[in-house]
């Protein structure tokens, strides 16, 4: 609510330029439109402290306790993500002394007992044969049934193409803020949520907090969390899902194909500007066939149109932590090494020895790659 000390005002009306969104007129007194977002623009560039917001919580939020994870399934194997978040989860409850929940939608008969090995002390199942595949509307209902019931004060999503599909419906229907793709949590001094994220294009990084609302909900990227076992002896709770499907009718299904899905890859061979042409990454597709790997590549090489935004490394890219990268004419810009740089084993290609990509990689080879890589190919083919 948006107060005006009119004794106070002289109505110098530099609250009305001030406002990014038009939300200020003015007769006699400032009069605010339903444009206005509480952004406090106004009340700091009043200079008589005539304008004074008060932000309401719509909610209690010392009632709310726990740290809920959205435990990501694919037809019922528990993906990866899931655990990466629970191990963040048990990072931040031993800062905020509160226990580490999960949430799952799977088949009935779904073993879920692995989330407890990665810390969930309690695991809610929604067991349905309908739960196999992703239904939004669905998925989104019972959740935000759930989260109302339990009241976390913290809800973890991945941002997985479901996640970031996802997490939104909740946030709306829980009318709470929502701090998406994030890439580091911690808590802060007053027990609240930092959630870091880049922001206007990767050139800053962040720090978001949910003060008045909960749960406070975050997505966050896959591969920046490094998943690590906290066996925990779970309470398991399965609950009965109220959901039915009255208004979504499945016609065709179309499932793209996994070769440009690079986040779970084991070994990476990325190219950059370097490969000097569309035509380059014919060779490594080659090296990654031999491989048994996936192609990425930098974002100079996607904005070429060598190759598609999905095959994007960095921090406007996915973030990947293979066991073996492959930078192939890549310099090792900040915001491509951002992305790759918890990788296990990086190999960089370049013909130019001072290339920073070198001061990362555990092993570089200073040539041209169109020299290096059919050697390679070649070489690693006569052993196969
Ligand atoms: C906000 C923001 C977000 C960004 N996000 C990302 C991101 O997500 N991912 C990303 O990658 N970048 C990102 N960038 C861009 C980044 O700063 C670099 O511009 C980009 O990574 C450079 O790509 P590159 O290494 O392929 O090209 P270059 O920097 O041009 O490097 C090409 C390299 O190839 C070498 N080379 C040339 N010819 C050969 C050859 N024949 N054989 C071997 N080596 C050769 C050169 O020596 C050079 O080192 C971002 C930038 C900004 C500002």
């Amino acid at each position: 609510m948006i107060q005006i000390n009119k004794t106070k005002c002289n109505k110098c009306r530099r609250c009305e330029k001030a406002c990014p969104f038009d939300a200020v007129s003015f007769s006699d007194y400032p009069e605010f439109n339903e444009s206005c977002v509480l952004c406090g623009a106004c009340e700091k560039i009043c200079p008589t402290k005539a304008i004074s917001i008060k932000r309401t919580s719509g909610k209690d939020t010392s009632e709310s306790s726990g740290i809920l994870v959205f435990a990501e399934t694919k037809q019922d194997m528990i993906l990866d993500i899931s655990f990466e978040l629970l191990t963040k989860a048990n990072e931040l409850s031993e800062k905020l002394d509160e226990k580490v929940m999960a949430v799952v939608l799977v088949s009935e008969n779904t073993d879920v007992s692995i989330l407890a090995e990665y810390g969930a002390s309690k695991i809610y199942v929604f067991a349905d044969t309908d739960f196999k595949k992703y239904n939004s509307e669905a998925y989104a209902k019972v959740i935000s049934d759930l989260v109302k019931e339990i009241n976390p004060s913290i809800f973890l999503i991945g941002a997985t193409h479901i996640g970031r599909e996802l997490a939104p419906r909740i946030s709306s229907r829980l009318k709470t803020g929502l701090t998406a793709d994030c890439t580091c949590l911690d808590i802060n001094e007053n027990g609240l949520l930092m959630q870091t994220r880049p922001a206007f294009g990767g050139n800053i990084m962040a720090t978001i907090y949910t003060p008045n609302s909960r749960p406070q909900m975050a997505t966050v990227r896959q591969k920046v969390i490094k998943k690590k076992k906290n066996p925990k002896n779970p309470e398991i709770i399965f609950k009965q899902s109220n959901y039915e499907n009255k208004d979504i009718k499945i016609i065709k299904e179309t499932i793209f194909s996994k070769t440009t899905d690079i986040t779970d890859a084991e070994v990476i061979v990325a190219g950059g500007r370097g490969m000097g042409k569309k035509q380059g990454f014919d060779l490594l597709e080659k090296l990654a066939d031999t491989l048994g790997a996936r192609v990425g590549a930098s974002r100079a090489a996607v904005e070429s149109g060598w190759v598609d935004y999905p095959m994007q490394v960095g921090l406007s890219g996915k973030t990947v932590r293979p066991k073996i990268y492959i930078a192939c004419g890549i310099s090792g810009a900040v915001q491509h090494i951002s992305g790759m740089e918890n990788s296990d084993y990086i190999i960089a290609i370049n013909i130019d020895e001072n290339a920073p990509i070198f001061k990362i990689a555990d092993l570089g080879i200073v040539g041209d790659v169109y020299e290096v890589l059919p050697r390679l190919i070649s070489k690693l083919k006569s052993k196969v």
